[in-house]
């Protein structure tokens, strides 16, 4: 049997195909055509062939979102390269061990970063590679792959650590691909979309809509960072079809909104990263504007699960059903898949990754020998199949022999008026053997208490979902990709117990 393994390289055949079709549009309003895309990569990658970079050898990348790092992104693949891509957020010392952990070889890096990089420079001198001294260099040239493999791994990307360590979830061509597809299964494509790209690129989130640029031949509006009236106006003004979000944007952009509306044009809010409070959902139903929720994690080259166009009314607080090439099993004590009944989910699916970097337990724990990953989430379907995410099983509090879910307590509590930010954990019991305990921020003007909290939480909650303290704090503890530590709620409550 013939297997389809290599694929023309995408750079190449997106500027073959459509040279003049704009690929990435700036804050500035500057636009990089295909063609111009193709050249200024094709350049690079011969400075970069300079350095030494030869294929299969591993890169890391620490920049943020620019028109440099879009460039740097391609040259490596054209010089078969495998990237690691660095979240600009962390810390020297958690960058050092990725370094090392990911076996990279070299680091490039952006300007503004060099405190950042200290740490692996001092060890490893001969590696570390600034943007500006990579792009002065000579360029000696070579030959520009015409086609790229689908099981060459494209990407090590770490997972947010949210649970533990970060592990480096392998992504090959393929994986990417795939994700692009089965998107544009779900939500189609459009001659006039234009997707709006300020989640970082160091993140699956916003790497995946590069590849889909290529892939659909669509342009990119690029942007360094989230901006609430950036984003406001690219939307207002600028004909960006659809926007890649995670909550606390959508909650700033909402403010920004107040008595305007969005224009037509704006088609989708995609929602990810992380559970959605209802209220904020019925909020954008509301006043009529287009959020899909969707589900996914590094290991499935972001979303995996989206709600439908047709369904994102009818089916508020949903993840939606698997996109189009995707498995999903909700695997339960005694088997799998009766509605309404929250388990773990299983997912399968050509974008679902084949394993973390060097590591075996992990790898053991997650995957199963058939192509089934264990997300460590929990959640049901309904009877029509639709995910509900309930929470990761890690952070699951059990009370008495009931199950609490923090997610939901806490979006209990993020619908109480005055509150600005909640976070719930578990705490030991002697009587219940875990018990919840929130954290509340409230809002600057806010002197709501304890004992209105614990009124308010009365008829929305069941008893033994109600925290057992309250505590007020000015910051709930996240980390580098604003996940809420809910680990690090634990030590605080146990601090406070004394
Ligand atoms: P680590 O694996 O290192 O602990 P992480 O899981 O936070 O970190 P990511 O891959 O960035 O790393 O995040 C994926 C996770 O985000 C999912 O496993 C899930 O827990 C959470 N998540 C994603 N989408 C949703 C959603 N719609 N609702 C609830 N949680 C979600
Ligand atoms: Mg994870």
């Amino acid at each position: 049997m013939f297997f389809v393994e290599v694929i023309p390289h995408w750079l190449e055949k997106r500027a073959y195909i459509s040279p003049n079709q704009t690929a990435i549009q700036l804050k500035d309003k500057t636009q990089i055509s295909f063609r111009q895309l193709r050249q200024d990569v094709k350049q690079l990658a011969e400075k970069l062939n300079t350095l030494g970079i030869q294929p299969g050898v591993h890169v890391s990348l620490l920049a943020n979102n620019s028109y440099d790092m879009v460039k740097m992104i391609h040259a490596l693949t054209y010089l078969q390269a495998t990237i690691v891509l660095l979240n600009a957020r962390l810390t020297p010392d958690e960058l050092h061990f990725q370094y090392e952990d990911s076996k990279s070889q070299f680091l490039l890096f952006q300007e503004g970063l060099e405190e950042k990089v200290q740490t692996i420079q001092a060890r490893y001198h001969n590696q570390v590679v600034s943007f500006q001294e990579a792009f002065q260099s000579e360029g000696s040239s070579f030959d520009v792959p015409e086609e790229m493999n689908l099981n060459d791994i494209f990407t090590i990307i770490y997972t947010s650590g949210t649970t533990g360590f970060p592990k480096g979830v392998q992504l090959t061509y393929g994986n990417h691909f795939w994700s692009a597809t089965s998107s544009a299964l779900n939500l189609g494509i459009r001659e006039e979309d234009r997707w709006l790209a300020m989640l970082p690129l160091f993140h699956v989130s916003g790497l995946s809509i590069l590849v889909k640029s290529l892939v659909y031949g669509m342009p990119v509006h690029l942007h360094e960072k989230f901006s609430v009236n950036d984003v406001h106006r690219e939307i207002m003004e600028e004909g960006v079809t659809i926007v890649s979000v995670v909550t606390v944007m959508v909650e700033q952009l909402l403010e920004r909104l107040q008595n305007e509306s969005y224009p037509d044009s704006l088609r989708c809010l995609l929602l990810g990263g992380g559970p959605a409070p209802k209220p904020l959902l019925e909020k954008c139903k509301d006043e009529g504007i287009p959020i899909f929720q969707s589900y996914g994690m590094t290991e499935t080259s972001s979303q995996i699960v989206t709600l439908s166009a047709q369904d994102a009314l009818t089916k508020i607080g949903s993840a939606g059903k698997p996109l189009f090439p995707a498995q999903l099993k909700i695997q339960q004590e005694s088997g799998y898949d009766v509605p309404n009944v929250v388990g773990e989910i299983v997912v399968k699916g050509p974008m679902v990754t084949q394993g973390y970097f060097e590591r075996e337990e992990a790898n053991q724990d997650t995957f199963h020998d058939d192509g089934w990953l264990k997300t460590g989430d929990l959640g049901y379907i309904d009877e029509q199949g639709y995910l509900y995410v309930v929470d990761r099983r890690k952070d699951l509090i059990i009370s008495g022999g009931e199950n609490v879910y923090p997610a939901e307590v806490e979006s209990a509590l993020k619908g109480i008026q005055g509150v600005k930010d909640a976070g719930v954990t578990g705490i030991e019991d002697h009587k219940w053997g875990q018990v919840p305990v929130g954290f509340i921020v409230r809002q600057l003007d806010s002197k709501l208490d304890e004992a209105e909290i614990m009124e308010e939480l009365q008829n929305k909650l069941a008893k033994y979902k109600i925290p057992k303290a309250i505590y007020f704090v000015d910051d709930l503890p996240r980390n580098a990709s604003k996940k809420l530590l809910r680990r690090t709620l634990a030590e605080w409550a146990e601090e406070r117990r004394g």
